[in-house]
């Protein structure tokens, strides 16, 4: 059967401008068609939603979040809470986050390392239809060299924490461990590049993987389908990485004018994430955990990151939005802030909506975030204008969800 969403204002994520007096017809989860009010003759059994008031948007992506993780912002607590809890318990936890994004209107996510394989059990419950949720891309573990920054230090020598991380040293063992994660299930190679370095603010970043396994594992990655998505800083490491084709720079706080001409000829991806470098400020170092040392490299990546930004909206880079959601951030509640600070750095409103929809979309390199025929109808309705207010956002009351065309989520 067929349903149709009859609505006043559309956002389609393509075009500039809010559409009017579109119908959207659905049949199982895709978009048949777009018609006009006037050529719209419904038969009397045919379903039909009728929005006179409100915006219809594509459902919006965050291309970055961990599942795995609560959000608590303690680094102590941080580290605890990965190993209080079963694997099996963080995936049940992990689904709860997955819908709490989706009931914000974040209907696709990307998952960028979760412990014992958490983000890609979720992903396949979801996808083989043992519960319902948003669509997930999940890399399993990130690979870090051993002490980086996804290995982290820190732990009595007698710890051994299974399935935690991947460490590989040598072109060799990165090799083996994108052959690994994607035995596991991994839709895509998540690589800590280089990372940042807060105990010195002299030199406030550094490479961790070499040249060479940079190379191996895009090579290895590109012979397996997989793209390569990187947790960076600053420095040449990203350069390497851009010209050995990575998919996607998270983070990049210290962008170079080589990297960012690089990445707009290849059209690699920037996930900014600035959302998770602001929401520092808004916490104590006490509540965080942290030395003085560090709260002054917090300082100067904020600074560096707001002129990384500028640069990439300058070169028309794809930005997409993600939050680290799980880090230092609640899951779903305060994605919309990262629309915010784009629109603070530069982007219009509209632009930052696409960033969250049509840019996601070809990020994730699923079929969602525009409203056009063959396309997944996954739909917001949201009680308002985003253009003219990206707060609305911040209200689930605000927004209904459906996924693959049906209704799953109205709080109001
Ligand atoms: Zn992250």
């Amino acid at each position: 059967m067929h349903l149709f969403i009859k609505a006043k204002n559309i956002i389609d994520g393509v075009s500039d401008n809010i559409l009017h007096d579109k119908v959207i017809c659905i049949k199982d989860g895709i978009i048949k068609d777009i018609i006009d009010f006037n050529n719209f003759i419904p038969k009397p059994s045919e379903k039909i939603f009728n929005f006179e008031k409100e915006t219809i948007m594509p459902g919006m992506t965050d291309v970055h979040v961990h599942l795995a993780y609560s959000g608590i912002t303690n680094s102590r607590a941080f580290r605890a809470e990965s190993v209080d809890m079963d694997y099996a318990a963080q995936a049940l936890r992990g689904y709860s986050f997955a819908c709490e994004h989706m009931s914000f209107g974040f209907t696709s996510l990307r998952d960028m390392n979760a412990p014992g394989n958490v983000a890609i059990n979720i992903r396949d419950s979801i996808n083989n239809g043992v519960l319902n949720g948003p669509n997930i891309r999940a890399c399993g573990l990130g690979l870090s060299v051993t002490g980086g920054h996804m290995d982290q230090p820190g732990w009595g020598s007698h710890v051994n924490l299974e399935g935690m991380t991947h460490a590989c040293d040598g072109p060799n063992e990165f090799r083996k461990g994108v052959r690994t994660q994607h035995k596991l299930g991994a839709d895509f190679i998540k690589t800590n590049i280089c990372v940042s370095s807060t105990y010195d603010i002299q030199n406030p970043y550094k490479q961790e993987m070499t040249d060479e396994e940079i190379q191996h594992v895009c090579e290895e990655a590109k012979m397996l389908n997989l793209k390569v998505a990187s947790h960076t800083s600053g420095g040449r490491g990203i350069t390497v990485a851009v010209k050995n084709g990575i998919h996607s720079v998270e983070h990049g706080h210290w962008l170079d004018d080589e990297t960012i001409e690089l990445m707009a000829r290849n059209n690699t991806f920037y996930v900014p994430t600035l959302l998770v470098n602001e929401r520092n400020f808004e916490l104590s170092a006490n509540e965080l955990f942290r030395s003085s040392k560090n709260w002054k490299w917090l300082e100067l990546s904020r600074e560096a990151k707001w002129i990384s930004l500028e640069k990439a909206i300058k070169a028309k880079i794809n930005i997409a939005v993600g939050t680290d959601s799980g880090f230092m951030l609640p899951h779903g509640s305060m994605n919309y802030r990262e629309m915010e600070y784009l629109i603070k750095g530069g982007l219009s409103n509209m632009q930052a909506i696409k960033s969250a929809t049509q840019v996601g979309g070809k990020l994730l390199n699923l079929n969602v975030g525009t409203i056009e025929i063959g396309k997944q109808a996954d739909i917001l309705v949201v009680n308002g204008n985003p253009v003219e207010d990206i707060k609305i956002l911040s209200d689930k009351k605000n927004i209904k969800v459906f996924k693959n065309g049906e209704l799953i989520s109205d709080h109001s």
